[in-house]
This record gives structure tokens, sequence and C-alpha cells, in this order.
């Protein structure tokens, strides 16, 4: 066993309302800058819809991620592995362009004020930030946003096409438009792409947290981690010729507060906190098929209340503060013990570290008929009779393994007939009993459940010990995390989670 710490999310989809306040916290504190206009580090889509860049999910078309080879048993980079990049440096065809995500663009307001005296009102037309030209805007971050139900924009989705011509003709028809909204950041990635792609060194896995970073010194903008981030994460500076991506907030992080979007989140849907994981079980998480993923990626985590986990993370040079917040961790929780919580794209293979808890609305308020019906007996429709098709919610979820999101959905039914039943007498014993039956849960796990979403106090949003990078450091004995997969060769560029020391 080999135990690391990973500063970790969760976010819960039922309480995100769209409103993008997240967004612009992070923009106001870390993308307000030349050559960082088209950024978003922290972006909100509306699903089903293409997001941003456009179709980021389409890997036929950005070769992000790893591949699987069953015969081989190795995984390599889609785009191209290490051999590739270095007898290929300057080549790098799958780059997102600007039209893929944006032009910034900003008004001429000036002309407000300082017009000449004409007849007509003076307008602001738009200008590209970039060029300083006008431009026709035809696009931008959140284009679709709360229009993906509509078959213009959600026809492109490619979870979609996973589905049988008659489900998504059905999901298109105007009487059963369906949207939800998907809050993104870089996942954090045990396994990342970015890190193995990248020629120069220049990106790196925190010891003390598992936050990935870009180191600015060693960037040469070659952008080979802007393809390889399946999710398009990382960001190509224009102005500095430097890559970026979240940061996690570490300042703040280190200094006892939440990071901006989270701080922000008017919804609350955000929980962080710590979790420990076998490093050595990577390999084994991440070479499988894809319906095996998120089991593995869950056995990945382990039990901080442990003995054994204790002592392998104290033998690792994790200290008693990091141990108790992984005990207290909401993400632990979520995660691991209730298990309703579920990373992105699991067949990216990358091991993102940021989970969701789907969202009820695919199964409420859809009659057995087919319509759409918000007064009917039972605000939950059966799982055959939902408005969002499973396999459509097991595309995003859980890398299409539909039994397994269909568990989670039993829960998340369970927990809401059981608090229905205690606070709306609507439902009877037998009902209440054998909604919790089906999804294998006690009443008392139902309450704790529910508490955690609807009550919770920031302290149990928000757990992570105090900590400064300088005295963590220190005592660590992982100067950065690398993937022994990338020591065997298999991946990657010297980016591996063996401690140096020793090896
Ligand atoms: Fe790297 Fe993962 Fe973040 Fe993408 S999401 S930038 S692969 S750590
Ligand atoms: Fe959703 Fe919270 Fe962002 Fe609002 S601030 S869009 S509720 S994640």
């Amino acid at each position: 066993m080999n135990v690391r710490r990973q500063v970790s999310m969760v976010f819960h989809l039922d309480k995100c309302i769209g409103c993008h306040t997240c967004t612009v916290a992070c923009k106001n504190l870390w993308t307000d800058r030349k050559g960082a206009e088209y950024m978003w580090w922290n972006n909100v889509e509306t699903k089903p819809g293409t997001g941003y860049p456009t179709q980021w999910e389409n890997q036929s078309k950005y070769q992000g991620g790893w591949e699987y080879n069953r015969k081989t048993g190795r995984i390599t980079l889609k785009h191209q592995g290490k051999l590739g990049t270095l007898t290929n440096i300057f080549y790098n065809p799958n780059l997102p362009e600007m039209d893929d995500y944006y032009t910034p663009w900003t008004y001429q307001y000036r002309e407000l004020f300082e017009a000449a005296k004409i007849d007509d009102q003076p307008t602001a037309r738009p200008i590209s930030m970039v060029t300083g030209e006008p431009v026709d805007i035809e696009a931008g971050p959140n284009w679709d946003d709360d229009l993906s139900g509509s078959p213009l924009y959600a026809a492109n989705d490619i979870n979609l096409y996973k589905l049988t011509e008659e489900q998504r003709e059905k999901l298109l028809d105007v009487e059963r438009m369906v949207f939800f909204y998907l809050p993104r950041i870089c996942n954090h990635c045990v396994n990342p792409a970015c890190a193995a792609a990248c020629p120069s060194g220049a990106i790196y896995k925190r010891g003390e947290d598992g936050i990935v970073l870009i180191d600015q010194e060693k960037c040469r903008g070659w952008r080979m981690c802007v393809t390889a981030c399946p999710y398009k994460k990382t960001f190509y500076n224009w102005n500095t010729g430097k890559s970026e991506k979240c940061i996690l907030c570490f300042p703040r992080l280190e200094s006892g507060q939440a990071p901006a979007c989270f701080h922000s989140c008017v919804g609350r849907i955000r929980y962080l906190g710590v979790v420990l994981y076998d490093a050595e079980k990577i390999p084994g998480a991440v070479k499988v098929d894809n319906w095996e993923l998120v089991e593995k990626q869950r056995e990945l985590i382990l039990d901080p209340h442990d003995p054994e986990v204790i002592a392998g993370a104290k033998a690792n040079g994790i200290g008693d503060e990091w141990i108790k917040a992984a005990q207290k961790s909401p993400v632990y929780k979520f995660v691991k013990e209730w298990q309703i919580a579920l990373p992105l794209h699991a067949e990216f293979r990358t091991l993102p570290m940021l989970f969701y808890i789907p969202p009820l609305l695919p199964v409420m308020a859809f009659n057995k008929n087919g319509q759409y019906e918000t007064a009917g007996e039972d605000i939950f429709a059966d799982m055959e009779h939902y408005r969002l098709p499973m396999r459509y919610m097991a595309s995003l979820f859980s890398a299409g393994n539909v039994p397994l999101i269909e568990d989670v959905y039993r829960k998340l039914m369970a927990v809401r007939i059981f608090m229905r039943s205690q606070e709306v007498d609507e439902y009877s014993d037998d009902k209440v009993q054998a909604a919790l039956k089906r999804a294998n849960m006690t009443a008392e796990e139902a309450e704790a459940i529910h508490k955690l979403t609807s009550l919770p106090t920031f302290e149990d949003r928000f757990v992570l010990p105090p900590y400064q990078r300088e005295s963590e450091h220190a005592g660590n004995p992982f100067e950065s995390m690398l993937d022994p997969l990338s020591r065997r060769g298999e991946t990657g560029f010297g980016f591996s989670l063996v401690p140096k020391r020793g090896l």
C-alpha cells in the first residue's frame, strides 16, 4: 500500500441553478488578463449541449485522454506518446482552434460618449479583444446556456449519439425538453494526461495536496497538454506564450480559505475534502474495461479509519491533521461510503478527482404514459419512464455502465421518498421501506445523506486542515508525484507517482 492524499471536490448537480457566479468569481481572480480573455478555468455548461470548447467530449476530434489496449494490457495517450511527441514536436493538429472556443470580445463603449453629433443614436459595436477589430459575434463560452434542450444545440451533444434514433427524437420533442447544469473545473487527476504529454516536464502534481500545476518557468508553450487533457482544461496564453490552468486556488487553500468558485457558489453545491488513495492501485484502476472503471476508481480510495491505512499514511509523511480531515471528508462520504458521487467521463482514464452527484431531474415528473406531469400521483417516474434516458447519464458519469448509474438513482430516489414521507406524509410505510430496500440503504443513511445535501454548514462542506507548502513539503518524501505507468515507459515524460527517494 502506498498512501497518498488528494484534495478533492464533489459537485451536487441537483443544487446548481446555473447562475455562473462561480465562473465570474474565478474569472475576476485569475483570468482577467491579457492573453487569458478566452479562458474560463471554471465554466458552467447546460446539458444536453456541446459545452466549451465546443464538443470537448468528442475525442475523435480532439484526441485527448488515454487509450487502453486490452491485448497488450497497456495504456497510451490517445494523441501521441513520448516517442511520437519527440519526433513530431511541431506537429499538434488536434488543438482546439479559436472558433472552437470563441473570439473574446468587448464593446466600443467610448463611442457612446464621444461620437460626433449625428441623427442616429451611437452604438457600441463589438470588437475582438485579440485583434481590436470589429467582430460578428457567433459564439460564446455559454452560448447554448439554458437552450440545450432545444434540437438546435442538444442534437450535437456527443453523449446523445449513444441513444437510439427513437430515444433521440423523443428527447428533442418540445414537450419533453429537459436540461441541467454541469459546472466544470480541472479535475486535478491522479493520472493526468496533461502532465504525461508535456515534453518540457513543466506539469507536476503536488505531493501535499495532489493539485496539478504548470510551472510557468519551465513551460515552453508546446501545447501538448491542451491536446492531451480530454476535459480541455489547460489553455494557451497567446500573450505570455505559456499554458495555464485552474490552480484550485492553492494560495487561498494554504491560508485556510475555500477556492473562489466554492466560496461564491450560490447553490452551495460544492463540497471540498481530503481523500487518501493507494498509488499502487493506479495501474489496476485504468487498465480495465470501461464498465469496471468507476468501481476500480472507488477501490483506489482508502478508508481513513482503517488502522493499516493510517499507518501507511503516517509512513508517507501524512500528518494527524490530514488524517482527521480525511475521516471527516464530505467527499469520502459521497464517493465511497454512500457511492452516489461519480467521476465525469471515467473512460478518459485520467482518474479525475472531482465527482458529481447526478441530478434527479431525469426521473422526475414524467408519468407512465410518457407525458410530463408535475401534479401526478408520484413525482418520481419509474426508471423505464425517464425524461432523460439513463444511457445518456451513464455516458457522462459511469463510462457507459447503465446498471451502475441506475443504482445511484435508486439511492437518490430512496432518500427523497424517505424524506417526503417524514415531511409531507406522502408515502405509505410500505412504499418507503420498498424504496430503501431497492436502494440497499438504511433509514439512518438516508437521513445522513439528506443532512449533508440539504442542511450542511460551511464547515461540513469545506474540510481541510490548515497547511503551508513550506512545512508540508519539508516532511514529505514526494517532491512531486509521478505516474508509475510512465516510469515503465508506457506513458509520458518522467511524471511518476513513485517517491523520488529510494527509487
Ligand atoms: Fe490535467 Fe486532468 Fe486537469 Fe485535464 S483535468 S488539465 S488532464 S489534471
Ligand atoms: Fe451552479 Fe454554484 Fe456555479 Fe451558481 S455558483 S452556477 S449554483 S456551481
